[in-house]
């Protein structure tokens, strides 16, 4: 169909179109797509009491699991029976066709290692996937033309209802004001249990040297957390006598085994390195890192830990880092610039390499790119500043530094949001979620009851103890 430039839905049109076409497939093909078994999959829209497996054995999906739209299996964390078994917890992979496990390269990656049900269309008597299979074309709970006419309706698009978790009901019940009350108690549990790491290390570290761990920790991201960790563990023996920010670099970079091999490449940046590299390597080289000890596929050009080593530079040789840090801190800040004012404070000097290059290999981008980004300023404050500095004020005896850091933390707006919390929203939420949750401290409440009880039962919420302490808030 053609969509004029003269519609004025022609946008909502050719997204409609798009959307179908995921859904339905191409005209004439042998299977419907992988995204309608996904959403089948997800909705269970299927005669649940007959399914077997398709080697014949009854099957019971007690719980589909959770959509993972990450890198991994298609679902996670499901509970399926099979036979008179006990209920399984696991990972489900769902492919049009069998063969798709190997082709794919299911097989070799231990990321579906925990793959407890092969979801196909059709049956087959091939098996490459060492798990039970079940194919769902026999079960569809209406034929597979309503089911397309289903799926492009947008009821697909909705989180099932029924994956909510049993806190869900209670959590309802209270209001606006409640629930955020419920939710920044458990945000301050989670500060003050990073705050005590910090003091922790602090008593054997000294302060500075614990604030440094943390914000290496935190640029780490999630791949790469212990690494940066053993990086800023060395600083004491790295940072002397590093008087510029590239010649820091070179040890950073160096002993973090990134430096490419060869020096001979005509990069005026690579060579400023290893000049400074090929003369103090022999003296770090008991403590390098293997390269493979990072993560680096799947990170984002910004994230890699690269990047993020040439920004902790600047702020290591300048000298001043912590005073402005404490200067920003002790300052006047409305809430409104508290994210802004503290970018700005964390913000270097443009580099001449990594403000204009992603990473080693790629080209100079037309524009540059600010090393630190409002999203990561935040979660810096959030994980490690603010935690840091109200602990070292309490530690100081000095309430009044305690509570502005206390404040701040409580009052900081929200942080960039992520799979996690959308998934914890509409679990743990239902109706609100669509919403955002106002403030980074809702955010971290909300991960903290993740940690405290959804990680420690099945998706089934199997004994789990925050409904009832929900039902005890409101009477409370
Ligand atoms: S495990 Fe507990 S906290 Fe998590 S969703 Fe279920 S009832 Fe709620």
């Amino acid at each position: 169909m053609t969509v004029t430039f003269s519609r004025p839905d022609f946008y909502a049109q050719w997204r409609a179109q798009q959307e179908a076409r995921s859904l339905l497939g191409e005209p004439h093909s042998a299977h419907p797509p992988e995204r309608l078994l996904q959403s089948v999959w997800h909705h269970q829209r299927l005669r649940r009491d007959e399914l077997r497996t398709t080697d014949g054995r009854p099957v019971r999906v007690l719980h589909p699991g959770f959509w993972n739209h990450e890198a991994g299996p298609d679902f996670r964390a499901a509970v399926v029976q099979f036979g008179q078994d006990e209920p399984r917890s696991g990972d489900i992979e769902v492919d049009l066709v069998s063969r798709n496990w190997q082709g794919h390269q299911h097989d070799r990656n231990p990321a579906f290692s925990n793959v407890i049900l092969h979801v196909l269309w059709a049956s087959t008597a091939e098996t490459s996937c060492p798990s039970p299979a079940l194919a769902l074309e026999p079960f569809l709970d209406m034929p597979l033309a309503e089911m397309q006419s289903w799926a492009v309706s947008g009821a697909a698009e909705r989180w099932p209802e029924s994956l909510r978790g049993a806190c869900c009901a209670p959590l309802g019940q209270l209001s606006a004001a409640q629930t955020e009350e419920l939710l920044q108690q458990a945000a301050m549990v989670r500060f003050q249990r990073k705050a005590a790491e910090l003091e922790n290390r602090a008593r054997h570290a000294g302060w500075e040297q614990a604030l440094w761990e943390g914000i290496f920790r935190a640029l780490g991201y999630k791949q790469n957390v212990w690494p940066m960790q053993r990086v800023a563990e060395l600083l004491p023996e790295l940072t002397p006598g590093a008087d510029s920010a590239r010649a820091l670099q070179a040890r950073l970079l160096g002993v973090s085994g990134f430096l490419p091999a060869a020096a001979a490449r005509p990069d005026d940046y690579l060579r400023v390195l290893w000049e400074h590299w090929w003369r103090e390597s022999d003296r770090f080289r008991a403590v390098q890192l293997p390269k493979n000890l990072w993560r680096l596929n799947g990170l984002r050009p910004a994230n890699q830990p690269q990047r993020r080593l040439a920004l902790a530079s600047h702020w290591l040789v300048s000298g001043d880092f912590l005073a402005k840090l404490e200067d920003w801190f002790t300052g006047q800040r409305p809430v409104t610039s508290l994210a802004t004012s503290l970018l700005a404070c964390l913000q270097p000097p443009p580099d001449e390499f990594w403000s204009w290059h992603w990473g080693f290999a790629s080209p100079r981008l037309p524009r540059p790119q600010p090393l630190l980004g409002e999203s990561r300023a935040t979660d810096l404050a959030i994980n490690v500043i603010l935690p840091w500095f109200w602990t070292r004020a309490r530690a100081g005896k000095n309430d009044r530094l305690a509570q502005l850091a206390q404040q701040r933390y409580q009052a900081w707006p929200e942080a960039q949001d992520n799979t996690l919390l959308r998934l914890a929203r509409q679990r743990l939420l239902g109706g609100h979620s669509g919403k955002r949750l106002k403030t980074a401290a809702s955010q971290q409440g909300l991960l903290q009851i993740l940690h405290d009880f959804c990680d420690q039962t099945n998706a089934l919420c199997t004994d789990c103890t925050f409904p009832d302490l929900v039902k005890g808030f409101v009477v409370g």
